[in-house]
């Protein structure tokens, strides 16, 4: 590990949080009034999620907001660019105007045991939905029409032989909903099946309420919120690709040249269901006064087109299964969790690098956007 890498990137959640918490004393120097909370999420006491968060010194103008760990082991990518953030930006923000909101692991749990789901299973992303009755009419079919790709139902004996049985299950399914109807079942999330994967939940986490609040107080005091959400796994290997809520009515283009940002991707409310993004969109409709920018910002790990696709999909799959059912081998358990830190985390030095410096390019890019810098 180079010194660069190791600055920022953490082996564990704790060393992750620790650096995260000292951060405060930094901020404390420009934003006096700066506080540190951490909230006990879910059934053990020491899964917290930490925020440092303080209003303008004088006029509470822009709020600049950041988040980390929606999706667990996704964070410690996000932990790295708030800590870029804390180390080369904070400077050159005028705390006169400016308030600061820096959350550490929306999903404490799942960033502490290295997966992208709560305790519960709950893909938090597919966790906000704004009316739940319209759930109950709204099942997603192609996903229960595929249940067995999506629903572990077996310990896993002999890797070789499930990927192949996989590949298999995966061709019949593409041939019968056709590639976006496979795309649908896996991006519109499920809410019946607790073990599956792209779960949404029964009901309302703990994690979500805590976003929610935040969201309501940020619209609530501020005139304007600018918030990146940092993620890993999407778009373009070793690229940050910002991805736009589908409620943004904006051209792709326009965008483009607004913040200058490479790689622009559009999410949308009919292929994910229950994203904090939209939410947060929904709840500023209670707030016309104020103006709200909020994406996700996210790090390609294996890359885009079909082949990637595959083996996202296969490497999920495997990790759901492994989690629910275990593995007989030894071998097979630790290629499988290669695979997913590969996806959500790799340890390669390159790819850390390059975080480190996508991360400061995003940052930047969207700050002189919002005319921040
Ligand atoms: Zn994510």
């Amino acid at each position: 590990m180079s010194s660069t890498t190791k600055h920022y990137f953490s082996q564990d959640f704790e060393q992750s949080r620790e650096t995260f918490r000292g951060h405060l004393e930094k901020i404390k120097k420009k934003w006096p009034d700066a506080e540190l909370t951490s909230t006990s999420i879910g059934k053990e006491q020491d899964n917290t999620i930490d925020m440092i968060y303080s209003q303008a010194t004088g006029k509470n103008e822009n709020v600049i907001f950041m988040s980390s760990g929606e999706h667990g082991i996704e964070g410690y990518a996000g932990a790295a660019s708030i800590h870029v953030f804390v180390d080369e930006f904070l400077d050159k923000i005028d705390p006169e105007n400016n308030g600061i909101c820096l959350i550490h692991a929306l999903n404490p749990w799942g960033m502490r045991n290295f997966r992208r789901v709560t305790e519960n299973n709950v893909d938090l992303n597919r966790n906000y939905v704004y009316n739940r009755s319209e759930l109950l009419e709204d099942v997603n079919k192609k996903y229960e029409n595929e249940e067995e790709l999506f629903v572990p139902s077996h310990t896993i004996k002999d890797l070789k032989k499930e990927k192949a049985k996989l590949y298999t299950d995966l061709s019949k399914a593409l041939a019968r909903e056709g590639y976006s109807g496979v795309k649908q079942a896996k991006g519109m999330g499920q809410f019946e099946f607790e073990k599956g994967v792209y779960y949404g939940g029964k009901n309302v986490e703990e994690n979500t309420l805590f976003l929610k609040r935040v969201q309501q107080d940020l619209l609530g005091n501020f005139q304007r919120v600018i918030h990146m959400d940092w993620h890993t796994a999407l778009g373009p290997s070793n690229e940050v690709a910002m991805v736009l809520p589908g409620t943004d009515s904006r051209d792709t283009e326009e965008v483009k040249d607004k913040y200058g940002m490479k790689n622009i991707v559009r999410s949308s409310t009919d292929t994910i269901k229950g994203d904090s993004n939209n939410h947060f969109y929904l709840v500023k409709e209670d707030y016309p006064e104020t103006y709200l920018f909020s994406a996700l910002f996210e790090f390609g790990t294996f890359g885009e087109g079909k082949k990637a696709e595959l083996r996202e999909l296969m490497t999920i799959v495997f990790e759901n299964q492994l989690y629910w059912e275990g593995a007989e081998k030894e071998e097979d358990r630790q290629y499988i969790m290669d695979e997913f830190m590969a996806m959500f985390y790799p340890q390669e030095e390159e790819w850390q690098e390059d975080v480190i410096k996508e991360a400061r390019y995003a940052i930047e890019s969207l700050l002189k956007g919002e005319k921040v810098l």
